[in-house]
């Protein structure tokens, strides 16, 4: 099979290292870790691992999960804290542990016992942008609940998008996508959450269905955006599911933005999802006509930027 790999803005600069180990003949699940790794690394993405912007109490704690279509193996590992390779510990959760999805102290436990060498992953960026709407950060743990509604709007304030440097909002996540030369998809997904959330808040990053999902018999997809929203609707299953009862990949993605119009959700926000067919073409669909997503072919050099699919949410206009 001719291999292909898809994911975010913010991880199209992986795409050729993980085009060279699809090429060389590595898997689709080496493939989306590596892409992971590389994002989770990059001190100027705010969203994903070193350097993610910090729960309410200035903790940077890690979602990130990952789905081998071939026999749906999965794993998934919530709130890491201190380790960086959260998609890697997801990936060793598939491989190592009778389960899907851990959390608590497990990822942090498993992380040491692979060896990764724990990190502060609060970098002083992250950390200004954090505080910057704190104003009372020394007793910041007394008025948690009273404060959290208005902190979950906060992260799509325009001045915060400034100051994250990419003028992107403070919340964020990279997915990726890809199939193998054995025609085998994967997907890896990775984030450092929603800022200010309440600790030990977990998105649809880890939640296997939610964020997430990879069947070789139909296809995959993951999503960005508010994971409440993919969670209540099992957003990246229904695509999958869509494509298996014979919607298109277009068809599939637009019904997969059109479910969340169901949703009570007064902190509803942008949703995005990026999906491949099981003869791995691909897609994307925002509720923000701006958003692209990057495809690279083994033929191509550099990583190409698609437009996706606009879908308006009339959630969006309550
Ligand atoms: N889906 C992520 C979460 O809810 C955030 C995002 O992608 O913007 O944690």
């Amino acid at each position: 099979m001719r291999p292909i790999i898809i994911t975010c803005h913010n991880g199209a600069f992986a795409l050729p290292a993980a085009m060279d180990l699809l090429k060389a003949g590595g898997s689709a699940v080496d493939a989306v870790v590596l892409g992971c790794t590389m994002v989770e690394a990059n001190p100027e993405d705010h969203s994903v691992g070193y350097s993610g912007l910090p729960n309410l109490l200035g903790q940077v704690e890690l979602d990130a999960s990952v789905m081998d279509g071939n026999g749906l193996r999965a794993g998934s590992i919530g709130a890491l804290q201190g380790y960086q390779q959260a998609a890697q510990v997801a990936r060793e959760v598939m491989n190592s542990l009778p389960h899907v999805l851990l959390g608590g102290d497990g990822p942090m436990r498993l992380a040491a016992e692979m060896g990764l060498e724990p990190t502060n992953l609060l970098t002083p960026e992250a950390e200004a942008i954090w505080k910057s709407r704190l104003t009372d950060s020394d007793d910041r743990d007394a008025s948690y609940l009273g404060r959290i509604k208005q902190m979950v709007n906060l992260a799509e304030d325009p001045q915060i998008a400034e100051q994250t440097g990419t003028g992107e909002p403070a919340h964020g996540t990279v997915n990726f996508i890809a199939m193998d030369m054995n025609g085998d998809i994967a997907t890896g997904v990775s984030t450092s959450g929603w800022a200010w959330k309440y600790p030990g808040r977990m998105g649809d990053s880890p939640v296997i269905g939610a964020g997430n999902y990879a069947d070789n018999r139909w296809g995959a997809a993951a999503c960005t955006g508010r994971g409440e929203m993919a969670q209540r609707c099992l957003t990246a299953h229904s695509v999958v599911t869509f494509m298996r009862f014979g919607m298109s990949l277009e068809e599939a993605l637009a019904q997969g933005m059109r479910d969340l119009d169901a949703l009570d959700d007064p902190y509803a926000s942008e949703m995005n999802i990026l999906a491949i067919d099981k003869d791995g073409n691909p897609g994307g669909a925002s509720s923000n006509p701006e958003k692209e997503f990057a495809v690279m072919t083994p033929e191509m050099t550099e990583a190409e930027m698609r437009p996706r699919t606009y879908v308006e949410l009339d959630i969006l206009k309550r």
